[in-house]
């Protein structure tokens, strides 16, 4: 790639996700987010002396799901192991997650390139783990870091890519098909700036051609996918210019400052020993067996490009079109919901795209707080079709049904907007109007056929905008022209 000047990165993520089960991973306390500090616990995640951990079986329910959705190989047998290391949040001293026997093995993530090309980047493993508290550090003035321990113990799956993402824009592309999964399957609500979920990124670049991989170093605090693109883009020409100048890329841990758009060297790269991982005592390994595997794959929803693609070919809609219609689950519910009351999908599809989103976005709305049903929105759609209202009229009706809620055939009576087809009352108006301008009919006539909107703008005067457009036509052009 011509912009690395004869070298090319090689990036592979590690992805934390939340899941977003009712409880923690090892005790009955509820998995929340915003609770006041430090109520969310019990003797087990505060990691008072004697007490014991029970397996949250849920947990390992959504980690098969997202094995299960991105093609991987559940382990029938994979084993907790304690991760050692000291820090204020982790009352244990210890994390309890999986080392060399993880659940999960192997599948892959497909994905858009930052060009438009799809790609696939292999999966290493995806394992399961407990998070650990939270630090508070001092705003201003407090001299002191406050601990808020109601995320220790919160369950969350490690998602491990292979090496094999080639620029900043694929690891883009990557984590937002990421997200879209663990969204689609129910497991993990994607948010990003809740920490719910959390990107550390390695890179390592190497000459173009080369097979080897260089020395890679990771990048952490990275708060939005945009911002891990950024922190790529600056460590690559980072290492790049390091290499040039004879120097040698060494493997580290780099922060990620998002307000100097700089990474910051961390710490020296720990390594697996550093953490002294051993089998976790107070836990048996977990089996599952074939029966569980097999009624976890069969409950998945039909994925987010599998989904696309049928749009494409049951609705005869663009690609683009499907894409976006399939970006939520939601929102594909949404207008598979719609089409159920209607007939024209691609009307269906541009309504959502143009009406929908922009309303919802203007308000700040999620589609589950839209006040507008599928169904209300078929009818509405079926008045434009039928000719009942016209286009612009139907604008006004959308704007009142998301405001209110009300059933279009309410606010169009509280409007009075009916549109005229019906030819004998429009009829005698065009006469009128045709009888009005003879100067014009006569110009008309004899070839200035721009004159013909005249007419019809006259026709729509004379009925208040309530005229239907094509009748309108049609019956001017009798007259006019026949
Ligand atoms: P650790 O858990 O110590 O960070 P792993 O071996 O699990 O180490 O690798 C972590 C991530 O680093 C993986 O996503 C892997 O693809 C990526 N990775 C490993 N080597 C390289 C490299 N040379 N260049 C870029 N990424 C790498
Ligand atoms: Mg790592
Ligand atoms: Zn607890």
């Amino acid at each position: 790639m011509a912009v690395y000047k004869g070298f090319e990165p090689v990036i592979g993520l590690e992805v934390h996700a939340q899941l977003f089960t009712e409880s923690k991973m090892f005790c009955g306390c509820k998995s929340e987010y915003g609770a006041e500090a430090n109520t969310l616990t019990c003797p087990v995640c505060l990691a008072l002396p004697g007490a014991l951990p029970v397996l949250n079986k849920k947990a390992v329910e959504f980690a098969m799901r997202m094995i299960a959705a991105v093609g991987g190989k559940v382990h029938r047998r994979s084993v907790f192991a304690r991760k050692n290391y000291f820090y204020p949040d982790l009352p244990k001293g210890y994390q309890i997650s999986q080392f060399d026997k993880p659940i999960g093995e192997g599948g892959a993530i497909e994905y858009h390139s930052g060009n438009g090309s799809r790609k696939r980047c292999r999966l290493t493993r995806i394992h399961l783990e407990e998070d650990a508290g939270k630090s508070l550090h001092p705003e201003h003035g407090e001299g002191f870091t406050r601990v808020d321990l109601n995320r220790c113990g919160t369950p969350l799956i490690e998602i491990v890519s292979e090496p094999e993402m080639e620029s900043p824009e694929e690891a883009y592309g990557y984590l937002t098909k990421l997200k879209q999964i663990l969204q689609y399957i129910e497991v993990c609500s994607g948010d990003m700036e809740k920490g719910h979920l959390r990107c550390d990124a390695n890179v390592s670049v190497r000459p173009v051609g080369s097979e080897k991989l260089g020395t890679r170093t990771e990048l952490k605090n990275m708060n939005s996918f945009k911002g891990v693109e950024r922190a790529l883009k600056f460590e690559i020409v980072r290492q790049i210019d390091l290499i040039k100048a004879g120097g040698k890329v060494e493997q580290m841990t780099l922060l990620w400052d998002e307000k100097k758009q700089v990474a910051e060297p961390m710490r020296s790269k720990e390594e697996s020993h550093d953490y002294r991982y051993f089998p976790e005592p107070d836990l048996v390994n977990l089996v599952i067996g074939d029966a569980w595997i097999e009624s976890v794959r069969l409950s998945l929803p039909e994925m987010p490009d599998v989904r696309a693609d049928r749009f494409v070919s049951q609705y005869d809609l663009r690609t683009y079109d499907a894409a976006v219609l399939t970006d939520s689950r939601a929102l594909a519910d949404y207008y598979e919901q719609v089409m159920t009351h209607f007939d024209d999908a691609r009307a269906a599809s541009n309504w959502i795209q143009t009406e929908l989103l922009a309303l919802l976005k203007d308000n700040k709305q999620e589609l589950h707080d839209c006040l507008v049903s599928p169904e209300m929105l078929g009818e509405l759609l079926s008045k434009v079709k039928s000719g009942d209202i016209s286009g612009k009229m139907a604008k006004t009706v959308f704007e009142a049904m998301f405001a209110t809620g009300k059933a279009p055939d309410v606010i169009i009576k509280e409007k009075g907007l009916v549109q005229v087809s019906d030819e004998s009352s429009l009829i005698p108006i065009i006469e009128k109007v045709i009888a009005a301008y003879p100067d014009n009919v006569a110009k008309y006539r004899g070839g200035k056929a721009k004159l013909f909107g005249f007419f019809v703008g006259q026709v729509m005067k004379e009925t208040d905008g309530q005229a239907n457009p094509q009748t309108v036509n049609k019956l001017l052009k009798e007259r006019l022209d026949g």
